[in-house]
């Protein structure tokens, strides 16, 4: 699906080869009848090669894909050897506007692809995206934070039984990999679908630019690009990649307030404790735990919780811990911790803040 032809069109925008434009697609109407628009960038190498589309903030409240996207464009600049690169810095558009996950209808846009021409009005929007942005590229990355009130271990995600998925979430370079196709009607299910294999990144919390998560997914797109030789330079790689397949979840069986023992990113053997859930006097209620030998690959931010609550979500690695353990601190040790970035590493050691208050007694 490669753009070997000169014309290359979003919306009623010619690109040619060789120019760098701001587009801004008509993508619905306000209820003055003015247009509403989708600002994207698209920039070509004179040279034809793959066209990847970067899109972010299809959740409206999900703003480091944003702010990711940005420093792509006003970073050092990239000069593309071939291809198109399409920056969608913000796909829902009315989300973001409201500060928040859902379209005016309260419909998820990302369970609405690839869409409809005649349904409602985020199954019309999802479809427009997808016939000008995703059909147009040959592969695509998506920018995603937790949902609220939670914080993402940076991971990408992808159907990893197809090999031009995995080519993708490999060098794009991220510590760790779900294996999965994500949910029915999400963006990258369909697109890959549709031919387009697309990964995610899901970084950091909701409502924030976290610069620790910038680095992580800057580095991570530019090395898609080199990969793709649409940039020079190799790849640069991880200090270790964990797969996953499977997880599960660690839910709060009373009522409480919450106190963590773990850190996202942190490796937990099963039986470990994972949080201390107190009474509003401060007693201690229970001790949450994790069920299996896992990575703690998000958190629930607000310490506030009612029975059933999710509070963490534990990645199931496929390989043993004590192997990806020893893997991370003979790397550390051979490259000196290199990369230096703070949360793209698996944290091996148990967290500190194991406070004394909550060894007295018994779990
Ligand atoms: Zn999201």
């Amino acid at each position: 699906m490669a753009v070997k032809s000169k014309r290359f069109r979003i919306g009623t925008t010619h690109i040619r080869p060789g120019e760098t434009k701001d587009v801004y697609l008509k993508i619905s109407e306000y209820f003055t009848g003015d247009p509403i628009s989708l600002p994207i960038r698209v920039m070509r190498a004179r040279r034809s090669g793959p066209c990847i589309f970067v899109s972010a903030t299809v959740h409206g409240d999900e703003l480091n894909g944003m702010g990711i996207v940005h420093d792509l464009m006003f970073g050092p600049t990239i000069r593309l050897q071939k291809g198109t690169l399409i920056l969608a810095p913000v796909i829902n558009i009315f989300g973001f506007e409201s500060q928040d996950r859902y379209m005016p209808d309260r419909r998820d846009l990302n369970r609405f692809f690839p869409g409809s021409k005649t349904g409602n009005l985020t199954s019309r929007v999802a479809n427009l995206i997808f016939n000008e942005i995703i059909k147009k590229s040959d592969y695509g990355i998506e920018l995603h934070t937790a949902a609220q009130p939670r914080a993402n271990f940076p991971n990408v995600r992808g159907d990893m039984k197809k090999a031009e998925v995995r080519k993708l979430a490999t060098a794009f370079g991220a510590e760790l990999i779900l294996d999965g196709r994500g949910p029915d009607g999400s963006l990258r299910r369909e697109a890959t679908k549709a031919g387009c294999p697309t990964i995610i990144l899901e970084a950091g919390e909701p409502l924030k630019i976290q610069e620790e998560i910038m680095q992580i997914g800057v580095r991570g797109v530019l090395n898609v690009l080199k990969y793709f030789e649409m940039l020079p330079g190799e790849p640069e790689k991880p200090m270790f990649q964990v797969r996953a397949s499977r997880s599960t979840w660690v839910r709060a069986e009373v009522g409480g307030i919450l106190r963590y023992h773990v850190s996202l990113g942190e490796s937990v053997a099963a039986g470990q404790r994972i949080a201390t859930n107190s009474s509003v006097f401060g007693e201690k209620q229970n001790v949450l735990r994790s069920p299996v030998d896992g990575i703690v690959l998000s958190l629930k931010t607000l310490p506030m919780v009612k029975p059933g609550e999710p509070i963490c979500h534990i990645a199931i690695p496929s390989r043993s811990l004590t192997s990806i353990r020893k893997k991370i601190t003979q790397h550390r040790r051979k490259n000196n911790n290199e990369r230096g970035d703070q949360l793209s590493i698996l944290n091996v050691s148990r967290s500190e803040r194991e406070a004394e208050y909550y060894d007295r007694g018994e779990d």
